[in-house]
């Protein structure tokens, strides 16, 4: 990341809301919200691959897995506004199943960037099938959007649901619908 550009843009959007950047307040504010960013975009730079190295184990049984109620933080790409929510993942293994610590932590490869949640969704669900090879898996994310919360339309209460199926829960209803029955979406 280029964290001279970063903190240079932030000044300048401080400027431009005809705040002074050099007041006492706001002098450290582009170092502090460049490292918030470094955090928050730092989904670019990792390989999926390598972060779940050695955490595939093998079974005997191919039962669905479920992860639930996985806490997502991310950044919308129209308006870099925060929106944050649940994931809800299952799959089908195909002989191998993997570490439940990484599951969040490949989560976290995808949202920390700037995104749209639809696309997210889709991205976790292609992930999981191009590493662990299962027979199919299925991605729900629930998110609530400040850019919709606290300008534009104003609803607080509103939810994006989306989901993406993959494999065999493509066209299997009666998975999906196992799938369905054991979350719980908010
Ligand atoms: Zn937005």
């Amino acid at each position: 990341m280029d964290r001279k550009r970063i903190e240079d843009g932030v000044r300048e959007i401080i400027g431009g809301v005809g705040e002074d950047p050099a007041r006492p307040g706001l002098q450290r504010t582009p170092a502090r919200v460049r490292r918030a960013y470094e955090e928050m975009l730092s989904g670019y730079e990792v390989d999926v691959k390598k972060l779940i190295n050695g955490a595939l184990y093998e079974i005997e049984h191919n039962d669905m897995v479920v992860v639930s109620e996985i806490e997502f933080y991310s950044l919308c790409e129209h308006h870099m506004l925060p929106f944050f929510g649940s994931a809800y993942i299952a799959y089908i293994p195909n002989g191998w199943v993997i570490g439940l610590s990484k599951i969040p932590r490949m989560v976290d490869v995808f949202t920390h960037r700037l995104q749209l949640q639809e696309r997210m969704t889709g991205q976790i669900a292609d992930c999981i099938m191009e590493t662990i090879h299962p027979q199919g898996v299925a991605v729900v994310t629930s998110g609530q959007h400040l850019c919709s919360m606290m300008r534009g339309v104003k609803k607080n209460k509103i939810r994006l649901v989306s989901s993406c199926m993959r494999g065999v829960f493509e066209k299997d209803e009666e998975l999906q619908a196992r799938f369905f029955s054991q979350i719980r979406l908010p």
